[in-house]
């Protein structure tokens, strides 16, 4: 388990450090977002989806769970699992399904779907600080430590 906490001073950062983060993916790793409403997870994985060449606006699917970016090689999901009520809920949009070689999940509130979600490989932890956020990435398997190792080499 290797991890790195970054000083990330604001959005534009944020958004510099998801696409940082974007470019080390290979496809099949899953990435867990905790942090407060309003602390800045949908601002880095809009920064990691620009990063990877999607046009256009990155929200939360708060309300539909899950937003798929084909973005080749990658396809990646973004979900958002704030107001899931079940966790049993992420069966029926087949979350088994969604996850493969070739795609990425990218969770905000992975707390809610505890127990069906699969286990992360990286795990963005982000904390407020006035101003600017902490920005805590640990590895939760090989290839979530390949990820904290690349952007430790960058200093990013
Ligand atoms: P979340 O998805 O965690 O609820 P959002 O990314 O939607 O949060 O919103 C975060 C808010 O904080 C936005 O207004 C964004 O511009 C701002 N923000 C994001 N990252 C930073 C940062 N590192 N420092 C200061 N403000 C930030
Ligand atoms: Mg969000």
């Amino acid at each position: 388990m290797t991890a790195l906490t970054l000083d990330i001073g604001d959005a534009e950062a944020m958004e510099r450090l998801g696409a940082a983060l974007g470019a080390h993916l290979r496809g099949g790793e899953v990435i867990y977002l905790i942090g407060d409403l309003g602390v800045g997870k949908t601002t880095l994985v809009r920064g990691l989806l620009r990063g990877r060449g999607h046009r256009g606006p990155v929200r939360s699917p708060t309300y539909t769970l899950v937003e798929p970016y084909e973005l080749p090689p990658l396809t990646l999901y973004h979900l958002d699992l704030y107001r899931l009520a079940d966790p049993e809920e992420l069966e029926w949009i087949g979350i088994r399904d969604l996850l493969g070689a070739v795609s990425v999940a990218l969770v905000e509130w992975p707390e809610r779907g505890r127990g069906v979600l699969p286990a992360a490989d990286l795990s963005v932890t982000i904390r407020y600080q006035d101003p600017g956020r902490w920005v805590t990435l640990t590895g939760q398997s090989a290839a979530g430590d390949r990820l904290v190792g690349q952007l430790d080499k960058k200093g990013s």
